[in-house]
């Protein structure tokens, strides 16, 4: 065996094949995948092999498209047939909702590019009379999917992999990851059977390597224990049935080709046909999270007995929906682990807190996810950077704070939500509430209904004083949900008046030190602020696009106070740890620190704001503390409000003259009170996240996750303010080398009366599609929809016209001004 490589693939599933094939195809020769058992010997034996393209996520449809399309030319380079059969894939709607989630979701196909046709009742009987219709609203059809063999499909790649120059070395198993400074020595036990057992041997090597990629499936518990990480990557039980042959299944196919891997998303349930029988694969309630703490030695390849009972609901509406199948008997069944991750969606990249090491773990989809994570994976590790923004499948997307009891309630949640109706207004509610800011049953209390930013309960709205604990459930859709009309007055009370947001999620960090300014001014891509002021800047990735977007404050010479997005917590705090260890040799000594919970926030905004911070503002002269003079725009100030010491910044993101209060969070019931008395005079609204990503839109304000990602520079985001070109910084040979591919616009929409676009929509110039969305919502300002998006830089002219596809149709928009509510920012600096 091997013992020095350039990159090691621990795990020899479907994605571990896939990963090791396109290391060798971008470029590395120096390629080695270990497997402890034998090749395909985890989930991947016993998947049913269906490669759906139908997904929510932008990244993740860009990987299934490569994999569909990756697999149909595995054959022609290896000689192996994976039993691709493209019998297409048809997605069946009992509701005229779920044909509006199937518009939203062809939005997104339509922006990566996935063929998709739609289907009426009629049409789908004439095609496939053994399918019941009279109860459907119609159906979304993919010609170009349908299933594979996922063992073949696996072998097909390790053969691809193994011409490419890649080692496999099956009865090795890792044991250890030692962090040498500037490669890996992973320990190996070689791994033998004995009497059905797999059982270590006495003989072990060490493995010396650059990079590291794990792909161990079920074994992600133990994996991540190794690396000293944590990992909400545990599996959950799956099941699927094998029926006999269905005699009416068999004559029909004398005359007809075979079915397409059918859906009935409303009844959560997948079929397809297996020697002119059916399989049947329910999304059941209750499926049981497993190996919480670690594959037992005695989990080969093996499977759990199968709990007929659990799936009974979805087998009856089987038989419903294929009446033929009643008379048919049960031939096989399949219940084996499935790894979940608390959102659904895998982790794929740098692992936390460490240096070379990848993860690919946590896939629900393994098979139809392995060729396209190998090659965005791929792309990360040997270029730096995917040419698709990856961040929404990174590890660090969950904090240390997630718990083996979190994610293990959280998996049975997703995967009891495969089938769910995905309104992107959607909350999930298991686990919660679990971090709590203290003025959240203040706010409970006044009508807030939350959502969940990492971890934490943030109001997205406020409804009724004496709503049911399913308002905000009932109050989802995918047009214009009842909680769009409590949104749209908040929005009216910070442009007309004064609204109080909670933003406690906010990300803080203090960095701090003799070596601060000079590693900051290298860091990011604005100029430092003076003491005293603030900054937007951006941090960049090494290929020169967004990582990440900072409010600085500049609290003395060498102590800065950093805000950026709540949600991503640890992927920044990851990147500055990383960042700061590599240059504090260079600058000098600095300490950073996350302070996220020790600091609440408060944004207060709206013409009325200086009027109810002056009467709690503890100052020898209120009247004028507050006034441009004394407290300009853009600057901090540490102030005190009644009895709570505050820092005070001067921004707003609704775009309104505003502060953001950034108080101790023992004393936020206090402040919150405070507040809320001072504002009553003047009409003080409590205001959502929803309304206040309305707001910043008609400001054009970028938001970290949609318009800023590693897919565009700041520069193709239209950010060329906060980038200082006359100084040296992170990745910016790099983001100057690339030019503007697109540009960032705001747009004003003409859609329909019932609904605004969500950000995921396509965007047209007559039949040519030119951009997309990444933001959308209503503009009160404009009584119009909104969207914020890219489209090619010939069309990001104030004043051209172009089309975004909202619910299958095509509607009018513009494209406006940069900020086209208050351009001039007259309201924010407004003096008294
Ligand atoms: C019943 C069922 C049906 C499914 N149907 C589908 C489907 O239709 N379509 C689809 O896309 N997905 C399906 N899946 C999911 C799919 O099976 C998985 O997502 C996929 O197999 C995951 O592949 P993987 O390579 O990540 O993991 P695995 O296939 O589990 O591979 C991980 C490998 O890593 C090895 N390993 C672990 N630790 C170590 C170590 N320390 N050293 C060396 N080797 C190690 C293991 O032995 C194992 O072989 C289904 C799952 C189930 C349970």
């Amino acid at each position: 065996m091997k013992t020095e490589v350039k990159a090691l693939v621990v795990g020899g599933g479907a994605v571990g094949n896939g990963i090791a094939y396109h290391l060798a195809k971008a470029g590395w020769s120096d390629v080695m995948l270990l497997e402890r058992d034998e090749l395909t010997s985890g989930s991947t034996w016993h998947a049913a092999g269906l490669l759906p393209l139908f997904n929510m996520s932008y990244a993740t449809s860009h990987i299934h498209d490569y994999s569909v399309k990756f697999y149909k030319s595995l054959e022609e380079e290896t000689g192996l047939n994976a039993g691709f059969s493209v019998v297409g894939n048809l997605r069946m709607a009992q509701t005229q909702a779920r044909m509006d989630e199937y518009m939203l979701y062809a939005s997104t196909a339509e922006t990566v590019g996935v063929p998709y046709e739609w289907m009426t009742p009629a049409q789908i009987k004439e095609r496939w009379p053994l399918v019941r219709t009279e109860d459907l609203e119609g159906a979304i059809f993919h010609p170009t999917d349908g299933y594979i063999n996922p063992a073949d499909v696996t072998m097909a790649m390790a053969k691809g992999a193994r011409q490419r120059g890649v080692t496999i070395e099956r009865k090795w198993q890792v044991d250890g990851y030692d962090w040498q400074g500037d490669h890996w020595e992973v320990t190996c036990t070689k791994m033998a059977d004995k009497g059905g057992n797999l059982v270590a041997t006495e003989e072990q090597v060490v493995v010396k390597a650059e990079h590291v990629v794990t792909a161990t499936g079920n074994h992600a518990q133990r994996t991540a224990k190794l690396l000293g990480i944590k990992s909400p990557a545990i599996p959950v039980e799956h099941q699927f049935i094998v029926t006999e042959p269905d005699p009416m299944l068999q004559e029909y196919r004398k005359n007809h080709g075979e079915h397409p891997v059918l859906r009935d998303a409303d009844a959560k349930w997948y079929v397809r046909e297996e020697r002119g029988g059916w399989i049947l694969g329910p999304y059941e309630k209750n499926a049981p999270a497993c190996f919480e703490y670690g594959v037992p030695d005695s989990f080969r390849a093996d499977l759990f007995p199968l709990d007929l009972e659990r799936i009974e609901e979805e087998y009856m509406s089987f038989i419903h929906r294929i009446p033929s199948s009643e008379e048919v008997g049960l031939k096989d069944d399949f219940n084996g682990p499935i790894c979940y991750t608390p959102d659904g969606n895998p982790l794929v990249g740098p692992a936390p807190g460490l240096r070379n090491m990848w993860l690919a773990e946590g896939f629900s989809f393994g098979i139809t996810a392995a060729g396209g994570t190998g090659y965005y994976l791929a792309q990360m590790m040997v270029e730096g950077e995917a040419e698709i923004d990856m961040a929404s499948l990174d590890p660090k997307r969950f904090g240390s704070w997630v718990t083996t009891e979190y994610a293990a309630r959280k998996n049975e949640e997703s995967y009891d939500h495969v089938f769910i109706l995905h309104h992107p207004d959607e909350e999930r509610p298991a686990c919660r509430p679990l971090k709590t800011a203290p003025a959240y049953d203040r706010q409970k209390a006044l009508g807030a209904q939350f959502g969940c930013v990492n971890g934490w309960e943030r109001p997205n709205y406020f409804g009724p004083l004496d709503a049911p604990d399913s308002f905000d459930h009932d109050a989802r859709s995918f047009r214009r949900g009842a909680w769009w009309d409590y949104a749209k007055d908040e929005a009216h009370a910070i442009r007309e008046g004064v609204g109080l947001i909670d933003a406690t999620a906010f990300t803080k960090h203090v960095l701090s030190g003799p070596g601060a300014t000079q590693f900051l001014d290298w860091f990011t891509t604005n100029k430092l602020p003076r003491v005293g002021r603030i900054n937007l800047t951006y941090a960049l990735t090494a290929a020169g696009t967004t990582r990440t977007e900072y409010t600085i404050v500049r609290r003395g010479e060498d102590s800065y106070y950093l805000v950026s997005s709540g949600a991503w917590q640890a992927y920044d705090a990851d990147f500055l740890r990383a960042a700061i260890a590599d240059k504090t040799a260079e600058f000098g000594a600095m300490t950073l620190q996350d302070v996220t919970s020790q600091y609440g926030v408060f944004a207060i905004a709206g013409p009325k704001s200086r009027d109810v911070l002056g009467a709690l503002i503890s100052d020898a002269n209120p009247e004028t503390a507050l006034s441009n003079k004394r407290f300009p725009w853009l600057s901090s100030q540490d102030i005190e409000l009644k009895m709570c010491p505050t820092m005070a910044i001067r921004v707003a993101y609704t775009g309104e003259l505003g502060w953001e209060l950034h108080h101790p969070i023992e004393m936020q019931n206090y402040l919150f009170d405070q507040l809320m008395q001072a504002g009553e005079p003047h009409g003080l609204k409590l205001v959502g996240a929803r309304a206040q990503n309305w707001l910043r839109q008609e400001k054009s304000y970028r938001a970290f996750g949609t318009e800023l990602g590693r897919d565009a520079t700041p520069l193709e985001a239209g950010l060329d303010r906060f980038v200082d070109l006359n100084k040296d910084f992170h990745g910016k040979a790099a983001m100057e080398a690339i030019g503007i591919r697109s540009k960032c616009v705001t747009l004003l929409v003409d859609g329909p009366a019932d609904a605004d676009p969500w950000g995921r929509e396509a965007l047209y110039a007559g039949d040519t599609k030119v951009g997309r969305l990444t933001s959308g919502g209503y503009s009160p300002a404009f009584g119009r929809s909104i969207g914020m998006g890219y489209v090619r830089p010939d069309l990001a002219e104030p004043g051209t016209k172009l089309m975004v596809k909202i619910q299958d149709k095509l509607w009018p928009v513009e494209v406006t001004v940069d900020s086209p509510y208050d351009p001039t920012n007259a309201t924010i600096r407004k003096d008294g």
